[in-house]
This record gives structure tokens, sequence and C-alpha cells, in this order.
């Protein structure tokens, strides 16, 4: 492994100049333990919100939008009037003037046409971090750091699912290694972006830019992918739900991996898999308070599970749909939850949690887009009913399967008078999933950070 690292900074770690100052300190400290190659940039906090808003209102012949649409500009040229000095603010504001410029035309077009097309969507969404990237490379050439500009777009390659497209890894690796080959000084990289093979701008869906870094780091043989936010790390439950919630110095790329899939949105839930098949060390860290030692996610889930016989961090999602179909004509199982997942697949819709009876399947989903056709199909294969309003809790930990640690989780949860419905252990040991009512939620994730983590 090379001895080179990426880092990334999050929305509101380039949120404002005094933010940047930050992020430029961290670039620039003396002593890394590995030569930076690139810097992954998410745009400005809120400004990829403040994008699908201006491009919502203009689709919708609100003229409302130009107000958004001229503040976002003043934020911009404010931060980089402030941040970007003499030598090269004149070339920056002029790139922030271009992006704006071919903002205000696509825009002012789907004004005029009422119309947006996902690829229109994802192609306005795109500006934030160019925006963003091109700050951050002024600031930094004007503190004579040398670098250049990258737009993800020329390296990354994905499907046209506009929203959150798949990666090609393929010939994204091979671009990667080809473009850093040839350029040398330090990348900034625009976060979140790709493209199709025929240039049509793609998102890798919302919160994106995790992904982007995993995606280049993997692709170099970093020896550590470092995402730097706004928290000291991955901690043992959303700080903003259990003010008591602590940083977890170590996880597993397992354990990592459940928890923002199952709603930790601290890491976008793609960013595990490229790290782990090159087996790179993803570190969780803290822009504000750059010396906390942060959380280190590590290949080793063997040997945490050795050591830890407990839940270490705790999430959910919600809301959850949960479907349940029921039919006593499968007692012989002759491929009943087959025919049920295909119907799922079909319809390209992902299963989170599932239970099983030998007469009845339970399973959950989020997307309820293609419901009422998965619905009408399952009907064939025996009754159905919908249950909405649902929550999936999630605990993970090195061994949570050890013996008794489901015993004490649901002991728990019934004294609390919190019904669970549809438990899921994995056999692996790194998770214990269940579900319960949306209403219930917050106060399980309580009652369990209390008895596990406070304790
Ligand atoms: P960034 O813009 O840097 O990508 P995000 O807002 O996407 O930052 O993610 C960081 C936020 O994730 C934190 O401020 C915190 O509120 C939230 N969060 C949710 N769950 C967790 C968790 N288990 N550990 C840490 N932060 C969490
Ligand atoms: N700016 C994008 C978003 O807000 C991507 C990211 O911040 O990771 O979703
Ligand atoms: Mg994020």
């Amino acid at each position: 492994m090379k001895r080179i690292k990426v880092l990334k900074f999050g929305g509101t770690s380039m949120g404002s100049a005094d933010a940047i100052q930050k992020v430029i300190a961290i670039i620039k400290r003396p002593r890394q333990d590995a030569r930076i190659v690139a810097i992954i940039v998410s745009a400005m906090s809120g400004v990829t919100n403040d994008l699908i808003k201006i491009a919502k209102l203009a689709s919708t012949k609100e003229p409302k939008y130009r107000v958004v649409l001229k503040n976002l500009e003043r934020r911009h040229i404010e931060v980089a009037r402030e941040l970007v000095g003499s030598r090269y603010r004149a070339k920056t504001l002029a790139l922030v003037d271009d992006l704006f410029r071919q903002l205000e035309s696509i825009v002012e077009g789907t004004y005029r046409l009422q119309e947006l097309s996902p690829a229109g969507m994802a192609y306005i969404m795109s500006f934030g971090e160019r925006l963003s990237g091109h700050i951050l490379t002024g600031a930094l050439l004007h503190r004579r750091v040398r670098c250049e500009y990258l737009n993800a777009r020329r390296v990354i390659t994905t499907d046209e699912q506009f929203e959150s497209a798949a990666v090609d890894f393929v010939s994204t690796e091979k671009s990667i290694r080809a473009h850093f080959k040839k350029h040398t000084p330090l990348q900034i990289v625009t976060g979140f972006i790709g493209a199709t093979p025929d240039g049509k701008t793609t998102t890798l869906g919302r919160g994106g830019s995790d992904y982007s870094a995993a995606i280049v780091g993997s692709a170099l043989g970093a020896k550590a992918i470092e995402i730097w936010t706004d928290v000291s790390g991955i901690m043992t439950a959303d700080p903003r739900r259990v003010p008591e919630a602590q940083v977890v110095p170590e996880l597993s790329f397992e354990e990592a991996g459940e928890l923002a899939y199952f709603g930790a949105k601290v890491l976008h839930p793609k960013t595990i898999l490229p790290a782990m098949r090159k087996s790179i060390p993803v570190k969780v860290l803290n822009t504000f308070k750059p010396d906390d030692s942060g959380t280190t996610i590590v290949p080793n889930f063997a040997q945490r599970r050795k050591e830890s016989h407990t839940v270490d961090a705790l999430t959910f999602k919600s809301p959850v749909i949960a479907v349940h179909v029921n039919s006593p004509k499968f007692y012989d199982g002759s491929g009943f939850i087959a025919r049920i997942f295909e119907i799922f697949n079909a319809h390209r819709t992902s299963i989170d949690v599932v239970a099983t009876s030998v007469t009845s399947v339970s399973v959950t989903i989020d997307d309820e887009k293609n419901l009422p056709k998965i619905t009408k199909a399952l009907r064939e294969l025996g009754d159905v009913s919908v249950d909405r309003g649902k929550a999936i809790i999630c605990a993970v930990g090195g061994g949570v399967n050890a013996a008794g640690v489901a015993g004490r989780m649901f002991t728990v949860l019934g004294q609390n008078k919190i019904a669970v419905e549809m438990i899921s252990q994995a056999s692996s040991g790194v998770s214990m999933t269940f579900v319960v009512n949306t209403r219930d939620a917050e106060k399980a994730l309580k009652v369990l950070h209390k008895e596990y983590i406070e304790a």
C-alpha cells in the first residue's frame, strides 16, 4: 500500500470562509502520516438543498427561484472574496461567475419549458461541488499549495440512474489512475458527481461525497481515506437524538456498513464497499476539533468479535413500510420466499429486514414507489397486508449474538412497553435488527443506549 491518502470535507466543513480556513489548516498540517494526493469536497452546507429548491421552483413556473439563486451567488462570491487573495481572486471569481451564468441559463430554460428531467436535476445539483471545489482550489493556490481542480465527471463513470447512479468500477479506476499519473499536484475533486459514458452528469445519491472519497482512495490504493466532518467520529447513536452519545474509537467495516445503511448519516452507506475490497482503513474525523482521534474503521471484524460481546452502537431508520404475505398453500415450503424476493427484485425495490414462518413472510421496504405493483403481484401468492409507520432499529457490535445480549435487549424494551415486531439477527454477530412502531423508535434507541452504553 502506498503512503498516500485522500481526505474528504463535508458540507459543514466547507460551509463558510471560517470553516474553509480550518480545512486549509488541516491540509497544510506538517508531519502528515502520508502524502495527501486528493481532497474530495462537498458543496457548502445547504447548497444542494437550495439547488433542488431552485430547480423545483423554476419547473413549476415560480419566479421566486431567482431570489434563492441570487442569494446562493452572493454567498459564494463573499466566501471566495474572503478566502482568495489578490493573486488568484480575479481568476476564482471569474470561474464562480461562469458557473452561475451556466446555472442561470439551465434554470431559465427549465422555467420556460416547465419541465425538469432527472438528467436536468442531476446537472443542476452538480453546481454545488463544482463551486466549492473552485473556491478551495483558489484559496490553496493563493497560499502556495500546488493544486488543481478536478471535476469528477472526468474520471467517475456511472450508469444513467441520475439520482443515485451505479459506478462502473472498471473504467472509473482506470481513469482515476491514469489521471493521477499525469497530474501530480494535489487534486481538488468534486464529490457527489459522476458522468455517463456519453458525458451526461449524474449524482451518486444524497450524501454521496463520502462515496466519491472511497472511490478515489481505493482506485489509488491509498493508505487511508479520511472523512472530515462536524462530529468527532462515528458515535454510539445519532447525537441529535441521544445527547449522551459517545464516539466509538474503532469499528469494523461490517459494523460501520450496517450503521450507515440503517440511518447513521455520518457516512454514506456505499462508502464502505470500495474501502473494504482493498482493506483501506476509513477514518472519521472532526474538522473543528482536528486533534480528536475520531473513529477508525478497520478490516478486523474477527478480532472485534473476540473482544466485544455487547452492543457498541445503535441507529434507526424511519419511516419504513412492513409488507406481510400469508399463504397456507406454501406449507410445503416450495419456493415461497424465493418467489416473494423475485417480485421485489423485479420492481427494483430493496428489502431491509425479513422475518419468516412456514406460511408467512414479512419484509420491510423504504421505497413506496412501486408498492401498488408489488402488492398486486404478491396477491397471486397469498393474503397481503401493508403496515406503514414503522421503524427499524439496528444494534451493532463485535458479537451481538453472544449469549444473553438479545435477552437483555428485549427485556429492556418490554419493561418500557415497546412492542417489537420482526427480529433479525445476523449469524456473523455483527448486528441485531428489529422493527417497532415509529412513535416508539426514539424511546427504544434511548433505553437501549442507556442499558448498553451509558451503564
Ligand atoms: P458532512 O456534511 O460532513 O458529510 P453529515 O451531516 O452528512 O456531514 O453527517 C454528519 C452528521 O451525521 C453529524 O453532524 C450527526 O448529526 C449525524 N449523525 C447521525 N448519526 C450519527 C452517528 N451515529 N455518529 C455520528 N454522527 C451521526
Ligand atoms: N452535497 C451533496 C449532498 O448534500 C453530497 C454530500 O454532501 O455528500 O447530498
Ligand atoms: Mg455527509
